[in-house]
């Protein structure tokens, strides 16, 4: 008797604290028993921690998606949620386990696709905590009435798509004038008889048109082809012709209205792609002329240094109010929609001239007083510097 109540108090106080570090020891028929007891507790043990481990990855894994993550118990109660959903949609799980996560995000859009039933589609939504961010919700069954909720950030796709938008709206309504246009003069050569006079002041008025149009056209196909491009060469650009090059294009535009200056350095060329850096000069040197009144100045300039080069146009035209300095390189953005369209302009030059600096990691820095005149700086980093 005595043996066994001192087998079972012994028994008796381990299972108070089944510890598993020191071997719980019985006499006779007891220590199998309390052999098989302490194996069966020990194993247990392994099992729980060998769980824990998984569960502990399965949570890092979560936790290193960068899309937001919540899964979601019946009446749409947080079960989980990784630290990218608690920043996209102010949720802290440590407070929020539990409750429901329509009563933590509210708009409406997003309670009534979580509490629809159709999920074929993910809810693409505006935020209305960061009213900048743009979030796409997809919600996924799994286990029965568990949801996995997919949080993607889709900011950047839904700027690109509105810009992708407003272009193809730009570009239909700037084609679409001049065709009106053209279209109008036309019917009216076939339906009314017109004088001599009459019928070339209309046709002068067709062929402008029409070289409108072929100039939108041609900015379209060369902001396409720098787009669609591979980098641009490295190989370097002789300075000194090109530079003949943009003056006497400059001359053979202001056909003797304005004083063409260019100064130069001399000492070094560019590396890069030759059309790109042709079209961007090109186009500032263009809209030098253009923008500046009969008697102007317009100068290039060009230096380098080992730190960087700089070719810039300078002229004394009519200047760009500070306001729109910011919005000039956007496609089609003009100061003054007349008198771009009465100098020829299609609105695309500064963003052909933006894109291609871009290209060469230049930057395009504006200066301009209206009234005095206006300094395009195109600024490039040293490695673009030849033969210093
Ligand atoms: P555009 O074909 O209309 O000239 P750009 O993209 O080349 O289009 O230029 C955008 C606008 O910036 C122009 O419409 C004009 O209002 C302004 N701008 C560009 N260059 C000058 C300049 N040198 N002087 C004054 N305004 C300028």
């Amino acid at each position: 008797m005595i043996f066994h109540f001192r087998n079972f108090a012994r028994l008796d106080r381990w299972s108070y604290r089944p510890v598993v570090d020191a071997s719980l020891e019985g006499e006779g028929a007891w220590d199998g028993i309390f052999g098989r007891l302490y194996r069966h507790e020990k194993d247990l043990r392994e099992q729980i921690a060998q769980r824990d481990q998984e569960i502990g990855m399965l949570l890092a894994a979560g936790q290193a998606l960068t899309d937001g993550v919540v899964l979601l118990a019946q009446n749409t109660q947080i079960l989980f949620c990784n630290t990218m959903a608690e920043s996209q949609l102010g949720l802290v799980i440590r407070t929020d386990r539990g409750q429901p996560v329509v009563n933590m995000v509210r708009q409406p859009e997003f309670v009534a696709y979580l509490e629809g039933s159709d999920y074929s589609r993910p809810l693409t939504m505006r935020s209305e905590r960061r009213d900048d961010r743009v979030f796409s919700v997809h919600v996924i069954p799994y286990a029965g009435d568990r949801r996995l909720m997919q949080v993607k950030d889709v900011t950047q796709t839904d700027r690109l798509d509105q810009m992708r938008r407003d272009f193809v709206a730009n570009v239909s309504h700037e084609l679409r004038t001049p065709l009106t246009v053209l279209a109008g003069f036309l019917e009216t050569l076939q339906e009314i008889e017109v004088d001599h006079d009459e019928q070339q002041r209309y046709l002068q008025m067709m062929a402008d048109q029409s070289r409108r149009m072929q100039s939108i056209v041609q900015d379209l196909l060369t902001l396409s082809s720098i787009e669609s491009a591979p980098p641009p060469d490295n190989e370097p650009v002789d300075m000194v012709s090109l530079l003949d090059k943009l003056r006497r294009d400059a001359e053979g535009l202001s056909a003797g209205r304005h004083t063409i200056v260019v100064e130069s350095d001399g000492h070094a060329d560019l590396r890069g792609s030759e059309p790109e850096l042709v079209s961007a000069f090109g186009n500032l040197v263009a809209n030098a002329v253009r923008y500046t009144p009969t008697g102007g100045t317009v100068t290039l300039s060009w230096r380098a240094t080992p730190q960087g080069a700089e070719f810039a146009v300078q002229d004394t035209g009519i200047g760009i109010d500070a306001k729109h300095i910011p919005r000039l390189t956007e496609r089609f953005y003009r100061v003054d929609r007349g008198r771009s369209r009465d100098v020829g302009g299609t609105g695309l030059g500064l963003a052909i001239v933006k894109h291609s600096l871009n290209r060469h990691q230049a930057q395009l820095d504006i200066k301009s007083t209206p009234g005095v005149g206006s300094r395009f700086a195109a600024k490039f980093p040293a490695n673009r510097v030849a033969g210093l």
